[in-house]
């Protein structure tokens, strides 16, 4: 298994514009008030509904950004795309290989099916 997991889910999050990109964090978790004290009273906020996708490593403060979306599917998307990683189950496996968690071969020219390999569950 990859070190970095994708994670996705619903929530509602809270949307910043400030000096340092756009801050997305859940609603849950931070307040307007936490935000303001971090990026400043100027700054922008709105409440959005909505799936939340990042990598994070568990047990470690290790993470990337949240970013948002309409679906479940866009946000999977989102990660496969961005840190291609493994479509079927998204394990971070290096591209171009069997995916060590699902044995879901990358779908490219030269890399051998895995025929009689599939997990039954
Ligand atoms: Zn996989």
């Amino acid at each position: 298994m990859g070190f970095m997991q994708a994670v996705w889910e619903h929530g509602v999050w809270l949307k910043a514009e400030t000096d340092m990109g756009t801050v997305i964090v859940p609603a849950n978790v931070l307040t307007i008030e936490d935000l303001r004290r971090e990026y400043g009273q100027r700054v922008e906020f709105e409440t959005v509904e909505g799936w939340g996708a990042r990598l994070s490593a568990p047990g470690y403060m290790d993470c990337t950004e949240w970013t948002l979306h309409e679906s479940a599917e866009e946000a999977k998307a989102y990660l496969v795309d961005t840190y291609e990683l493994c479509e079927r189950c998204g394990d971070d496996s290096p591209e171009n290989t069997v995916c060590d968690v699902c044995r879901h071969a990358a779908d490219e020219e030269g890399v051998e099916e895995t025929t009689g390999q599939e997990r039954v569950s």
